[in-house]
């Protein structure tokens, strides 16, 4: 094995994936990383790619001030919210968020 080079989804930078690494990650199964170290570091502090649906990944610690651009779960028009989207609370534009959306839920 030798030292791969991958590109960061995030920012597009190319950096190293070490052997030793490599051996980590096969070790528990992980697929190979997709951010550079740089903004797996970012993540924590100031999360920007919210914007990115590709999964579920849980975050620790309930941050004010954040906000997540999304469509609406129940119209689907672009709207702002304040919390983090999950499916005991999906996001919801404002005025979906005042009526009780469950009981127009079609499906
Ligand atoms: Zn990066
Ligand atoms: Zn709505």
């Amino acid at each position: 094995m030798a030292v791969k080079l991958l590109r960061c989804v995030y920012c597009a930078r190319e950096f190293s994936f070490t052997e030793t690494e490599q051996q980590y990650f096969s070790e528990k199964g992980y697929e190979e990383p997709k951010r550079c170290p740089t903004c797996r570091g970012r993540k924590k502090e100031n999360s920007r790619d919210e914007h990115d649906n590709n999964g579920n990944r849980r975050e620790a610690g309930n941050q004010k001030n954040r906000y997540y651009h999304v469509s609406c779960f129940a119209c689907g028009t672009q709207t702002t919210i304040y919390y983090r989207p999950s499916p005991e609370r999906p996001a919801l534009c404002s005025g979906c968020n005042q009526g009780s959306y469950r009981k127009r839920r079609r499906f």
